[in-house]
Protein backbone atom coordinates (compact mmCIF):
# COMPACT_ATOMS: atom_id res chain seq x y z
CA UNK A 1 0.00 0.00 0.00
CA UNK A 2 1.16 3.97 -0.78
CA UNK A 3 0.08 6.71 -0.24
CA UNK A 4 -0.72 8.46 -3.64
CA UNK A 5 -1.84 11.90 -4.21
CA UNK A 6 -4.32 13.13 -6.72
CA UNK A 7 -4.36 16.66 -7.60
CA UNK A 8 -6.85 17.70 -10.07
CA UNK A 9 -8.84 21.21 -10.72
CA UNK A 10 -12.45 20.99 -9.67
CA UNK A 11 -14.06 20.87 -13.87
CA UNK A 12 -16.25 17.82 -14.06
CA UNK A 13 -14.80 17.32 -17.68
CA UNK A 14 -11.74 16.73 -15.55
CA UNK A 15 -12.90 14.70 -12.77
CA UNK A 16 -15.47 12.31 -13.91
CA UNK A 17 -13.10 10.34 -16.01
CA UNK A 18 -10.47 9.81 -12.83
CA UNK A 19 -13.03 8.76 -10.59
CA UNK A 20 -13.18 5.05 -11.88
CA UNK A 21 -9.60 4.55 -11.74
CA UNK A 22 -9.35 6.10 -7.98
CA UNK A 23 -12.33 3.62 -7.20
CA UNK A 24 -10.07 0.82 -8.52
CA UNK A 25 -6.66 1.91 -7.16
CA UNK A 26 -8.32 1.96 -3.43
CA UNK A 27 -9.76 -1.40 -4.44
CA UNK A 28 -6.31 -2.67 -5.03
CA UNK A 29 -5.26 -1.08 -1.15
CA UNK A 30 -3.54 2.20 -2.17
CA UNK A 31 -4.70 5.02 0.01
CA UNK A 32 -5.54 7.80 -2.39
CA UNK A 33 -5.63 11.12 -1.55
CA UNK A 34 -7.65 12.97 -4.06
CA UNK A 35 -7.49 17.25 -3.76
CA UNK A 36 -10.58 19.53 -5.03
CA UNK A 37 -13.13 21.73 -3.86
CA UNK A 38 -16.63 20.79 -2.19
CA UNK A 39 -18.62 20.26 -5.32
CA UNK A 40 -16.99 17.08 -6.30
CA UNK A 41 -16.38 16.13 -1.92
CA UNK A 42 -19.21 13.31 -2.21
CA UNK A 43 -18.26 11.61 -5.46
CA UNK A 44 -14.59 11.57 -4.60
CA UNK A 45 -15.42 9.94 -1.10
CA UNK A 46 -17.58 7.30 -3.38
CA UNK A 47 -14.46 6.20 -4.46
CA UNK A 48 -13.09 5.34 -0.96
CA UNK A 49 -10.66 7.83 -1.48
CA UNK A 50 -9.51 10.74 0.93
CA UNK A 51 -10.89 13.75 -0.13
CA UNK A 52 -9.14 17.41 0.73
CA UNK A 53 -9.55 20.64 0.02
CA UNK A 54 -7.92 23.05 -1.99
CA UNK A 55 -7.42 26.04 0.43
CA UNK A 56 -6.49 28.73 -2.33
CA UNK A 57 -8.06 27.58 -5.07
CA UNK A 58 -10.32 30.74 -5.50
CA UNK A 59 -9.35 31.00 -9.12
CA UNK A 60 -11.53 28.70 -10.85
CA UNK A 61 -14.42 29.73 -8.52
CA UNK A 62 -14.55 33.67 -9.50
CA UNK A 63 -14.83 32.94 -13.13
CA UNK A 64 -17.52 30.40 -13.80
CA UNK A 65 -17.16 31.00 -17.77
CA UNK A 66 -14.20 29.77 -19.79
CA UNK A 67 -13.95 31.72 -23.20
CA UNK A 68 -11.02 30.03 -24.46
CA UNK A 69 -8.29 28.30 -24.44
CA UNK A 70 -6.03 31.32 -22.98
CA UNK A 71 -8.54 32.31 -20.84
CA UNK A 72 -8.15 28.69 -19.01
CA UNK A 73 -4.57 28.99 -19.52
CA UNK A 74 -4.71 32.24 -17.31
CA UNK A 75 -7.05 30.24 -14.82
CA UNK A 76 -4.20 27.60 -14.10
CA UNK A 77 -1.50 29.93 -13.52
CA UNK A 78 -2.99 32.17 -10.98
CA UNK A 79 -3.96 28.82 -9.29
CA UNK A 80 -0.90 27.59 -9.25
CA UNK A 81 0.94 30.84 -8.04
CA UNK A 82 -1.94 30.61 -5.33
CA UNK A 83 -1.74 26.96 -4.28
CA UNK A 84 1.96 26.25 -4.64
CA UNK A 85 2.87 27.27 -1.06
CA UNK A 86 0.04 25.13 0.61
CA UNK A 87 0.96 22.21 -2.05
CA UNK A 88 5.02 22.48 -1.32
CA UNK A 89 4.44 22.72 2.48
CA UNK A 90 2.04 19.78 2.67
CA UNK A 91 4.31 17.67 0.52
CA UNK A 92 7.58 18.82 3.08
CA UNK A 93 5.29 17.36 5.89
CA UNK A 94 3.64 14.41 4.91
CA UNK A 95 6.01 13.54 1.83
CA UNK A 96 3.03 10.91 0.14
CA UNK A 97 4.76 8.49 -2.11
CA UNK A 98 3.61 8.84 -5.14
CA UNK A 99 1.77 11.82 -7.40
CA UNK A 100 -0.92 11.77 -10.08
CA UNK A 101 -1.83 14.91 -11.31
CA UNK A 102 -3.84 16.26 -13.94
CA UNK A 103 -2.57 17.72 -17.38
CA UNK A 104 -4.28 21.27 -16.57
CA UNK A 105 -2.85 20.87 -12.70
CA UNK A 106 1.26 21.85 -12.98
CA UNK A 107 1.43 22.20 -9.16
CA UNK A 108 1.05 18.82 -9.20
CA UNK A 109 4.02 18.53 -11.70
CA UNK A 110 6.08 21.15 -9.87
CA UNK A 111 5.74 19.90 -6.47
CA UNK A 112 6.67 15.95 -7.58
CA UNK A 113 10.01 17.29 -9.43
CA UNK A 114 10.89 19.59 -6.25
CA UNK A 115 10.38 16.73 -4.00
CA UNK A 116 11.19 13.90 -6.29
CA UNK A 117 7.85 11.72 -6.05
CA UNK A 118 7.30 10.17 -8.66
CA UNK A 119 4.10 10.93 -10.73
CA UNK A 120 1.45 10.29 -13.30
CA UNK A 121 -0.11 12.48 -15.55
CA UNK A 122 -3.80 11.87 -15.82
CA UNK A 123 -5.10 13.02 -19.62
CA UNK A 124 -8.70 13.72 -19.63
CA UNK A 125 -8.43 15.10 -22.48
CA UNK A 126 -6.47 14.21 -25.99
CA UNK A 127 -2.47 15.61 -25.70
CA UNK A 128 -1.99 18.53 -27.91
CA UNK A 129 -0.18 18.08 -31.19
CA UNK A 130 0.21 21.06 -33.12
CA UNK A 131 -0.15 19.43 -36.42
CA UNK A 132 -3.68 18.25 -35.86
CA UNK A 133 -4.56 22.23 -35.97
CA UNK A 134 -3.67 21.59 -40.04
CA UNK A 135 -5.12 19.10 -40.32
CA UNK A 136 -9.02 20.48 -41.07
CA UNK A 137 -8.88 24.33 -41.96
CA UNK A 138 -12.21 24.71 -39.85
CA UNK A 139 -10.02 23.74 -36.91
CA UNK A 140 -7.23 26.14 -38.05
CA UNK A 141 -9.75 29.06 -38.21
CA UNK A 142 -10.96 27.74 -34.72
CA UNK A 143 -7.60 28.06 -33.87
CA UNK A 144 -7.08 32.06 -35.31
CA UNK A 145 -10.64 32.94 -33.98
CA UNK A 146 -9.20 32.14 -30.47
CA UNK A 147 -5.58 33.81 -30.69
CA UNK A 148 -7.30 36.84 -31.63
CA UNK A 149 -9.28 37.78 -28.66
CA UNK A 150 -6.80 35.67 -26.57
CA UNK A 151 -4.42 38.01 -27.00
CA UNK A 152 -4.41 40.41 -24.21
CA UNK A 153 -4.21 36.90 -21.84
CA UNK A 154 -1.62 35.36 -23.91
CA UNK A 155 0.37 38.23 -22.50
CA UNK A 156 -0.99 37.73 -18.80
CA UNK A 157 0.08 34.18 -18.95
CA UNK A 158 3.04 34.53 -19.89
CA UNK A 159 3.69 37.78 -17.10
CA UNK A 160 2.14 34.67 -14.88
CA UNK A 161 4.43 31.85 -15.57
CA UNK A 162 7.65 34.09 -15.42
CA UNK A 163 6.56 34.94 -12.11
CA UNK A 164 5.90 31.44 -10.75
CA UNK A 165 9.03 30.55 -12.38
CA UNK A 166 10.94 33.44 -10.60
CA UNK A 167 9.54 33.45 -6.90
CA UNK A 168 9.29 29.70 -6.80
CA UNK A 169 12.67 28.66 -7.93
CA UNK A 170 11.62 26.33 -10.92
CA UNK A 171 14.98 25.80 -12.46
CA UNK A 172 13.25 25.61 -16.20
CA UNK A 173 10.14 27.44 -17.61
CA UNK A 174 9.29 24.64 -19.03
CA UNK A 175 8.33 22.96 -15.93
CA UNK A 176 5.19 24.51 -15.55
CA UNK A 177 2.95 23.66 -18.87
CA UNK A 178 -0.66 25.03 -17.56
CA UNK A 179 -2.62 23.26 -20.52
CA UNK A 180 -0.76 19.90 -21.13
CA UNK A 181 1.52 18.87 -18.26
CA UNK A 182 3.32 15.47 -18.84
CA UNK A 183 4.99 13.25 -16.59
CA UNK A 184 6.70 10.27 -16.84
CA UNK A 185 3.62 8.31 -17.36
CA UNK A 186 0.55 9.45 -18.55
CA UNK A 187 -3.02 8.19 -18.64
CA UNK A 188 -5.05 9.24 -21.59
CA UNK A 189 -8.79 8.40 -21.21
CA UNK A 190 -9.17 8.08 -24.69
CA UNK A 191 -7.90 5.55 -27.42
CA UNK A 192 -5.16 5.37 -29.63
CA UNK A 193 -7.53 4.74 -32.52
CA UNK A 194 -9.44 8.15 -31.70
CA UNK A 195 -5.97 10.63 -30.94
CA UNK A 196 -5.31 12.26 -34.37
CA UNK A 197 -1.10 11.39 -35.24
CA UNK A 198 -0.69 9.00 -32.27
CA UNK A 199 2.23 7.30 -33.36
CA UNK A 200 3.48 10.95 -32.33
CA UNK A 201 2.66 9.89 -28.89
CA UNK A 202 5.36 7.38 -27.30
CA UNK A 203 4.84 4.42 -25.03
CA UNK A 204 5.02 7.42 -21.99
CA UNK A 205 1.33 7.74 -23.38
CA UNK A 206 -1.11 5.04 -21.87
CA UNK A 207 -4.32 5.21 -23.97
CA UNK A 208 -6.53 3.45 -21.74
CA UNK A 209 -9.67 4.48 -23.07
CA UNK A 210 -12.75 5.97 -20.84
CA UNK A 211 -14.01 4.53 -17.80
CA UNK A 212 -17.70 5.72 -18.30
CA UNK A 213 -18.85 6.00 -14.32
CA UNK A 214 -22.52 4.52 -14.34
CA UNK A 215 -22.00 5.06 -10.75
CA UNK A 216 -21.97 8.21 -10.73
CA UNK A 217 -24.77 9.35 -8.41
CA UNK A 218 -26.68 12.24 -10.23
CA UNK A 219 -30.23 14.18 -9.27
CA UNK A 220 -32.67 12.01 -11.21
CA UNK A 221 -34.67 13.82 -14.22
CA UNK A 222 -37.97 12.24 -15.43
CA UNK A 223 -37.36 11.55 -19.49
CA UNK A 224 -40.49 11.18 -21.22
CA UNK A 225 -40.23 10.02 -24.84
CA UNK A 226 -44.23 8.87 -26.20
CA UNK A 227 -43.55 6.05 -28.53
CA UNK A 228 -42.44 6.85 -32.12
CA UNK A 229 -41.10 10.61 -30.79
CA UNK A 230 -37.30 11.17 -30.69
CA UNK A 231 -35.09 12.52 -27.68
CA UNK A 232 -32.68 14.99 -29.02
CA UNK A 233 -30.00 16.08 -26.33
CA UNK A 234 -28.34 19.13 -26.28
CA UNK A 235 -25.62 20.26 -24.28
CA UNK A 236 -22.53 22.36 -24.22
CA UNK A 237 -20.48 21.75 -20.99
CA UNK A 238 -19.66 22.89 -18.08
CA UNK A 239 -16.30 24.94 -18.46
CA UNK A 240 -16.89 27.37 -21.62
CA UNK A 241 -19.10 30.29 -22.04
CA UNK A 242 -22.42 29.38 -23.93
CA UNK A 243 -24.05 31.11 -26.45
CA UNK A 244 -27.63 32.10 -26.03
CA UNK A 245 -28.05 32.36 -30.05
CA UNK A 246 -27.25 28.81 -30.07
CA UNK A 247 -29.90 27.86 -27.58
CA UNK A 248 -32.39 29.54 -29.39
CA UNK A 249 -31.32 28.59 -33.09
CA UNK A 250 -32.09 24.54 -31.23
CA UNK A 251 -35.60 25.63 -29.83
CA UNK A 252 -36.71 27.22 -33.63
CA UNK A 253 -35.34 23.98 -35.11
CA UNK A 254 -36.89 21.34 -32.99
CA UNK A 255 -40.36 22.43 -32.32
CA UNK A 256 -41.46 19.57 -34.20
CA UNK A 257 -43.72 17.50 -32.12
CA UNK A 258 -41.70 14.27 -33.51
CA UNK A 259 -39.04 15.20 -31.03
CA UNK A 260 -39.06 15.41 -27.17
CA UNK A 261 -35.72 17.68 -26.24
CA UNK A 262 -33.66 17.99 -23.11
CA UNK A 263 -30.93 20.80 -23.50
CA UNK A 264 -28.63 21.64 -20.65
CA UNK A 265 -27.47 25.40 -20.88
CA UNK A 266 -24.88 25.11 -18.37
CA UNK A 267 -24.62 27.17 -15.32
CA UNK A 268 -23.76 30.65 -17.03
CA UNK A 269 -27.33 30.84 -18.44
CA UNK A 270 -30.29 31.42 -16.64
CA UNK A 271 -33.68 29.63 -18.85
CA UNK A 272 -35.82 32.43 -18.35
CA UNK A 273 -32.89 34.43 -20.89
CA UNK A 274 -34.17 32.21 -23.45
CA UNK A 275 -37.63 33.45 -23.80
CA UNK A 276 -40.67 31.49 -24.56
CA UNK A 277 -39.59 27.78 -24.29
CA UNK A 278 -41.27 25.34 -26.69
CA UNK A 279 -43.67 22.61 -24.68
CA UNK A 280 -41.71 19.89 -26.03
CA UNK A 281 -38.39 21.25 -24.20
CA UNK A 282 -36.99 20.63 -20.70
CA UNK A 283 -34.06 22.71 -20.17
CA UNK A 284 -31.89 23.09 -17.10
CA UNK A 285 -28.91 24.38 -16.00
CA UNK A 286 -27.52 20.95 -15.69
CA UNK A 287 -28.62 17.67 -15.96
CA UNK A 288 -27.93 13.54 -15.04
CA UNK A 289 -25.96 13.65 -18.45
CA UNK A 290 -25.40 9.73 -18.50
CA UNK A 291 -29.17 8.69 -17.84
CA UNK A 292 -30.41 11.93 -20.71
CA UNK A 293 -28.09 9.77 -22.77
CA UNK A 294 -28.82 6.17 -22.50
CA UNK A 295 -32.22 7.53 -23.71
CA UNK A 296 -31.02 9.66 -26.71
CA UNK A 297 -31.41 9.26 -30.21
CA UNK A 298 -29.00 12.75 -31.73
CA UNK A 299 -26.58 14.89 -29.30
CA UNK A 300 -26.39 18.00 -30.73
CA UNK A 301 -23.01 18.56 -28.51
CA UNK A 302 -20.02 21.19 -27.80
CA UNK A 303 -17.82 18.05 -28.15
CA UNK A 304 -15.89 18.42 -25.20
CA UNK A 305 -13.72 14.83 -24.82
CA UNK A 306 -16.10 13.37 -21.96
CA UNK A 307 -19.29 14.31 -24.00
CA UNK A 308 -18.08 12.34 -27.11
CA UNK A 309 -16.68 9.74 -25.31
CA UNK A 310 -20.41 9.17 -23.23
CA UNK A 311 -22.36 9.23 -26.47
CA UNK A 312 -20.05 6.99 -27.96
CA UNK A 313 -20.75 4.40 -25.06
CA UNK A 314 -23.85 4.76 -25.66
CA UNK A 315 -24.27 4.87 -29.35
CA UNK A 316 -25.62 8.40 -30.17
CA UNK A 317 -25.00 9.88 -33.30
CA UNK A 318 -23.43 13.04 -32.46
CA UNK A 319 -23.77 16.94 -34.38
CA UNK A 320 -20.83 18.58 -32.79
CA UNK A 321 -21.03 22.07 -32.70
CA UNK A 322 -17.59 22.71 -31.25
CA UNK A 323 -16.72 26.92 -29.69
CA UNK A 324 -13.10 26.27 -29.06
CA UNK A 325 -9.81 25.12 -30.65
CA UNK A 326 -9.81 21.70 -28.79
CA UNK A 327 -13.66 20.90 -29.37
CA UNK A 328 -12.98 22.09 -33.04
CA UNK A 329 -10.18 19.01 -32.91
CA UNK A 330 -12.44 16.48 -31.48
CA UNK A 331 -15.35 17.85 -33.90
CA UNK A 332 -13.29 17.02 -36.71
CA UNK A 333 -12.22 13.76 -35.49
CA UNK A 334 -15.78 12.51 -34.64
CA UNK A 335 -16.84 13.03 -38.23
CA UNK A 336 -13.26 11.95 -39.70
CA UNK A 337 -14.14 8.73 -37.75
CA UNK A 338 -17.92 8.34 -39.04
CA UNK A 339 -19.72 9.13 -36.14
CA UNK A 340 -21.31 12.41 -36.43
CA UNK A 341 -21.16 15.68 -37.90
CA UNK A 342 -19.68 18.76 -37.03
CA UNK A 343 -21.20 22.57 -37.45
CA UNK A 344 -19.80 25.57 -37.40
CA UNK A 345 -21.52 27.51 -34.76
CA UNK A 346 -20.92 31.04 -36.55
CA UNK A 347 -22.72 29.36 -39.77
CA UNK A 348 -25.65 27.90 -37.40
CA UNK A 349 -29.14 28.14 -39.34
CA UNK A 350 -32.43 26.26 -38.37
CA UNK A 351 -32.32 24.81 -41.34
CA UNK A 352 -28.81 23.33 -40.86
CA UNK A 353 -29.73 22.16 -37.81
CA UNK A 354 -32.83 20.40 -39.29
CA UNK A 355 -30.33 18.96 -41.59
CA UNK A 356 -27.98 17.58 -39.57
CA UNK A 357 -30.32 15.42 -37.41
CA UNK A 358 -32.29 14.00 -40.11
CA UNK A 359 -28.74 13.17 -41.51
CA UNK A 360 -27.64 11.82 -38.25
CA UNK A 361 -30.63 9.55 -37.72
CA UNK A 362 -31.25 8.45 -41.10
CA UNK A 363 -26.98 7.22 -41.84
CA UNK A 364 -26.69 3.98 -41.10
CA UNK A 365 -23.18 4.29 -41.45
CA UNK A 366 -23.16 6.34 -37.92
CA UNK A 367 -23.42 3.66 -36.04
CA UNK A 368 -20.83 1.35 -37.86
CA UNK A 369 -18.47 5.05 -37.05
CA UNK A 370 -19.61 4.90 -33.51
CA UNK A 371 -18.98 1.18 -33.02
CA UNK A 372 -15.44 1.16 -34.40
CA UNK A 373 -14.77 4.10 -31.60
CA UNK A 374 -16.61 1.68 -28.95
CA UNK A 375 -14.45 -1.24 -29.61
CA UNK A 376 -11.47 1.09 -29.57
CA UNK A 377 -12.62 1.74 -26.32
CA UNK A 378 -13.10 -1.21 -25.25
CA UNK A 379 -9.91 -2.73 -26.60
CA UNK A 380 -7.83 -0.25 -24.64
CA UNK A 381 -8.03 -1.75 -21.32
CA UNK A 382 -9.74 1.01 -19.23
CA UNK A 383 -9.25 1.17 -15.46
CA UNK A 384 -7.63 -2.12 -14.69
CA UNK A 385 -4.73 -1.38 -17.46
CA UNK A 386 -4.68 2.11 -15.76
CA UNK A 387 -4.24 0.95 -12.36
CA UNK A 388 -1.37 -2.18 -13.41
CA UNK A 389 0.53 0.43 -15.41
CA UNK A 390 0.40 2.87 -12.45
CA UNK A 391 1.25 -0.28 -9.96
CA UNK A 392 4.21 -1.28 -12.26
CA UNK A 393 5.47 2.25 -12.65
CA UNK A 394 5.20 2.53 -8.69
CA UNK A 395 7.60 -0.72 -8.61
CA UNK A 396 9.62 0.72 -10.68
CA UNK A 397 10.29 4.06 -9.09
N1 LIG B 1 -22.25 16.93 -17.62
C1 LIG B 1 -23.39 16.51 -16.97
N2 LIG B 1 -24.51 17.26 -17.08
C2 LIG B 1 -24.59 18.39 -17.83
C3 LIG B 1 -23.42 18.81 -18.51
C4 LIG B 1 -22.28 18.05 -18.40
O1 LIG B 1 -23.38 15.47 -16.29
O2 LIG B 1 -25.65 19.00 -17.88
C5 LIG B 1 -21.01 16.11 -17.48
C6 LIG B 1 -20.78 15.23 -18.70
O3 LIG B 1 -21.41 13.97 -18.52
C7 LIG B 1 -19.27 15.14 -18.77
C8 LIG B 1 -18.79 16.45 -18.16
O4 LIG B 1 -19.88 16.98 -17.40
O5 LIG B 1 -18.79 14.04 -18.02
C9 LIG B 1 -18.39 17.48 -19.20
O6 LIG B 1 -17.16 17.15 -19.72
P1 LIG B 1 -16.75 17.48 -21.22
O7 LIG B 1 -15.33 17.03 -21.38
O8 LIG B 1 -17.73 16.90 -22.16
O9 LIG B 1 -16.90 19.03 -21.34
P2 LIG B 1 -16.33 20.28 -20.49
O10 LIG B 1 -17.36 20.54 -19.44
O11 LIG B 1 -15.00 19.86 -19.93
O12 LIG B 1 -16.26 21.36 -21.52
Amino acid sequence: MSRVWFYNIPFHGHVNPTLPFVRELVRRGEQVTYFSNPTFESRIRATGADYRVYENLKAFESSRNVTHIIHLGTLVAESTYALLPEVLSSMQQERPDFLIFDMSAPWGGIASRQFNIPAAASFPHLPFYWRTVFNDERVFRKGLQSIRPGYGYWRQLQRQTARIVKDFNLRDPKDINVLSSSAALNIVFSSRYFQPYESHFDDSYLYVGPEIDTERQEEPLTISKADGQRLIYIAVGTVYQANLRFFQRCMQAFTDQRFEVIMSVGRAVDPAELGPIPENFTVSQYVPQLAVLQAADVFITHGGMNSISESVFFQVPMIVVPNTIEQAMNAARVEQLGAGLYLEPNQLTVEKLQYAVETVLGEPGIVSGIKRIQESFSDAGGVQRAADAFQNFKQKS
